[in-house]
């Protein structure tokens, strides 16, 4: 495993405010009042993008979700985190025996098919 080894990588700069920009919104958010709530920089992106998701029907720049899709129900599901994304894909595949398809934030595809 190659995770970041040093405690600068894992803790960030604690003087840095992310910040968030939408080109379908033209804006951008400081995330400064979520940073003080979440002490988390990470926490505070995630919850702002879904936010965004959840107001506006789209996700802010620079936040890819995963997506599950199941073809037979013509439904699809976004998660910004792969455990809850592969959670809902085995799910169905299991409760349905449908094939769900699961697209990675990098445009990877994979098919979870009912064991
Ligand atoms: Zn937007
Ligand atoms: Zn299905």
């Amino acid at each position: 495993m190659d995770g970041p080894e040093s405690p600068d990588d894992r803790l960030g700069d604690p003087d840095r405010i992310p910040t968030i920009t939408c080109s379908e919104c033209d804006q951008s958010w400081e995330l400064a009042h979520e940073l003080e709530e979440l002490h988390a920089g990470n926490r505070a992106v995630e919850q702002f993008a879904l936010d965004h998701y959840r107001h506006t029907g789209h996700y802010p720049d620079a936040v890819t979700p995963w997506i599950v899709a199941c073809q037979h129900c013509v439904q699809e599901e976004q998660f910004l985190e792969e455990a809850p994304a592969r959670r809902w894909a085995e799910t169905h595949a299991r409760h349905t025996r449908h094939k769900v398809g699961l697209r990675t934030p990098d445009g990877d595809a994979e098919q979870i098919a009912p064991e």
